[in-house]
């Protein structure tokens, strides 16, 4: 933790933002119910396994050495319908539109899903970079952060990372990138004060909050 920046500081002095896209950006299962996806495509491939989440399955196709570049299409192709019904994350919209600098959304959801989105809610023309899926360089795995970084020509300690999940976590320690954990649900704070975040915020609201040094003037 570092209590002498506030997490509205930390995005301030930022150079560049990365932002996990299924929490911080938007609830992508707002109107639909993931682990009916999980059964559909696992029934569709012939999987033998039991989630609630659909990135599982493709952790269990790596395993076993299954199809995992059709089923990383057929889970796009479900998460493009998906995001039709994906809700905004409060806070979201003012972060983005006022940030100013280079934005990057680093995600494990398939990235045509993503662009789906982005353009639908009109936030696309704020956002320079999608890194979507690699289905073998998953987050924890530090490796899409990086991507993001080298597209943005930036290094990784100038920017600011805002993540949901312990995942999003550990790939951020394991890139040097600073951690702001966004703990969307009561549970996610004890998830995360074991995690070396360098912030933990209950809503992205937090991240636009800085009281102005100078009175408005308008
Ligand atoms: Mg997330």
């Amino acid at each position: 933790m570092e209590p002498d920046r506030s997490p509205a500081q930390l995005i301030a002095q930022s150079e560049g933002l990365l932002l996990d896209f299924d929490g911080p950006v938007c609830n992508v299962y707002a109107g639909s119910d993931p682990a009916r996806i999980a059964r559909q495509i696992a029934a569709a491939f012939n999987l033998d396994i039991e989630t609630d989440d659909p990135l599982d399955l493709i952790g269990h196709a790596l395993a076993i050495d299954g199809p995992v570049d059709e089923l990383h299409q057929a889970l796009t192709n479900a998460e493009i319908e998906t995001v039709g019904t994906a809700t905004e994350t409060p806070g979201i919209r003012q972060l983005v539109k006022t940030y100013g600098r280079p934005i990057a959304i680093v995600s494990n959801n398939g990235r045509q899903a993503i662009e789906t989105w982005l353009a639908r809610s009109r936030l696309d023309q704020y956002v320079a970079v999608v890194i979507g899926r690699d289905p073998r360089h998953m987050k924890p795995d530090p490796q899409p952060l990086q991507l993001a970084a080298d597209r943005l020509g930036m290094q990784l300690t100038g920017c600011v990372f805002v993540g949901d999940s312990t995942s999003d976590a550990l790939a951020a320690d394991r890139a040097g990138v600073p951690m702001v954990a966004l703990a969307n649900r009561p549970h996610k704070r004890q998830l995360f004060s074991g995690e070396r975040c360098a912030a933990i915020i209950n809503s992205i609201h937090e991240l636009t909050s800085i009281n102005p040094v100078f009175p408005r003037t308008a």
